[in-house]
């Protein structure tokens, strides 16, 4: 057995997290429950922290959430609990950069989940090791912890104020000491996190749809810059505003929308199904031009969009492509034979639906180009007469440092190829990718300008590129 991955031509969400305040409920099985409902964030590794008052028990390891806790988590018990799933970006995918994080130190114990990339992390640890500070993972988030247990403040929420005032980049964090589970949202509010309501405590995730699993009431996101501090589980908890200077306007990830989250979370008042039905929508509006028999989609993640397009364009949408969704993780090595048609352990074409037709294809995005081609040459061979590609995304030419798994612009095929060749590449009869204007309207219940749209225009909000560099040299020297 081997390992391939077969993963589809996607950007990747780094990971969810999940914290529970409740001396009634079962703490870590209702973040166990969160996490499967978060398990779309990250499918590397999982964990989960729970502490009584005086101990924390942590349990983690590599894999999904059921694998990882097989054997049940009857025995955590406590009032609070943090959790994690994981798909690394920053720091290899190994046992020992599995979060949560926990520590002990002069407060007692600490622990700490985080959503996100910093982006001044490696000027960050470079200058904690040149203090003395020894680093156990490769991970940007064990810089977090190490600030927080540095600092000379007595209360936890000023340690963890004075932390993240240092700290640069995507941040959505939990963090829990014996007594309090904190949530902190980076200033800008690139990824997402939200508060629910149980009937005896509360409950922080990174996306609404976990609330429902757990049978918690959303009551508000988290606001850009903003930490909660949970003491209590009928109190309401103490919010902060801890950034010593704010932006002047937020950046929330316009990609979460476009394809990371779950089509039934609901993010800074913007429901994402919403904005994906819009998304084809405008697609439609954008490609009159086209005159298709039936509307597809790639499922999942171009679904949305395409009974969108259908509803606009008032063209059937129909189910052209079936996945197949028992593939496990390992697979018998393919045969170069096997290996062409490999995409179709996944993906096949539905025949019946397809042949002889003019076809829209909707999907989200074209990354790496890798895969689409495949999509195009399945329907093309079930005989589709015209395969029209439609992206609710427009292409994605820069690297995102805010923790999704696009570092490097050269992988990119629209930073090196021009539409026209990124069309003949993947064999289409047309391309078209939705205008930035047009995305920009399916966010209908937000600021379109209070959005991150870095990685099609190299607009970082922070300016991103810049504090990297910086900390390369940081890096450089430290090898020195
Ligand atoms: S660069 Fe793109 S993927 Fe990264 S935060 Fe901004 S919009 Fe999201």
């Amino acid at each position: 057995m081997s390992n391939i991955d077969f993963e589809f031509d996607k950007l990747h969400e780094e990971c969810g997290v999940f914290g529970i305040y409740s001396h009634k409920d079962e703490v870590a099985l209702n973040t166990y429950w969160g996490l499967y409902a978060l398990q779309h964030r990250g499918q590397e590794s999982t964990g989960i922290v729970v502490s009584d008052g005086n101990d924390m028990q942590i349990r983690k390891g590599m894999g999904l959430v059921p694998e990882v806790f097989k054997d049940g988590v009857g025995d955590m018990i406590g009032h609070i609990a943090i959790g994690h799933v994981r798909y690394s970006t920053t720091g290899a995918s190994m046992p020992y950069n599995v979060q949560p994080l926990k520590v002990y130190f002069d407060g007692g114990n600490l622990a700490l989940s985080h959503n996100g990339n910093l982006v001044n992390a490696a000027e960050l640890r470079t200058k904690l090791t040149r203090d003395g500070v020894v680093f156990q993972t490769t991970v940007d988030t064990e810089v977090v912890l190490s600030l927080i247990a540095r600092s000379r403040k007595e209360k936890i929420e000023d340690r963890v104020s004075e932390a993240v005032n240092q700290i640069k980049g995507a941040f959505a964090l939990l963090i829990m000491d014996d007594n309090k589970l904190i949530a902190v949202r980076d200033s800008f509010g690139f990824r997402p996190l939200c508060l629910g309501r149980l009937d005896n405590g509360w409950v922080v995730s990174s996306e609404s749809c976990s609330l429902d699993l757990v049978g918690a009431e959303f009551v508000r996101d988290v606001k850009p810059g903003e930490m909660l501090i949970i003491e209590d589980s009928e109190k309401e908890p103490t919010s902060i505003m801890w950034a010593e200077e704010m932006p002047a306007k937020s950046a929330h990830c316009i990609f979460e929308y476009v394809y990371f989250a779950r089509t039934d979370s609901v993010i800074d008042n913007q429901s994402v199904y919403q904005a994906r039905i819009n998304m084809g929508r405008e697609l439609a509006k954008e490609t009159k031009d086209i005159n298709p028999d039936i509307v597809i989609s790639v499922p999942d993640s171009g679904t949305a969009a395409a009974v969108g397009y259908s509803l606009e364009a008032g063209i059937p949408f129909l189910e052209g492509l079936t996945k197949n969704r028992y593939i496990g993780r390992t697979f018998i090595q393919p045969t170069q034979k096997q290996r062409q048609n490999a995409v179709r352990l996944k993906l096949n074409a539905v025949k019946s639906v397809v042949e002889g037709k003019s076809v829209v294809m909707v999907d989200d995005s074209i990354v790496r180009g890798t895969t689409s081609g495949k999509i195009v040459k399945l329907l093309k061979d079930a005989g589709a007469r015209e395969v029209h590609v439609c992206i609710s995304s427009p292409p994605v030419t820069d690297p995102c440092y805010y923790g999704i798994d696009t570092s490097v612009r050269k992988e990119l095929i629209a930073s090196t190829h021009t539409e026209e060749e990124v069309r003949e590449y993947i064999g289409a009869d047309t391309l078209h990718y939705i205008s930035l204007d047009g995305l920009k309207r399916s966010i209908d219940k937000m600021d379109p300008e209070g959005m991150c749209y870095a990685c099609f225009n190299a607009a970082y909000p922070d300016d991103a590129e810049a504090v990297i560099r910086q900390g390369s040299k940081y890096i450089f020297e430290g090898k020195k």
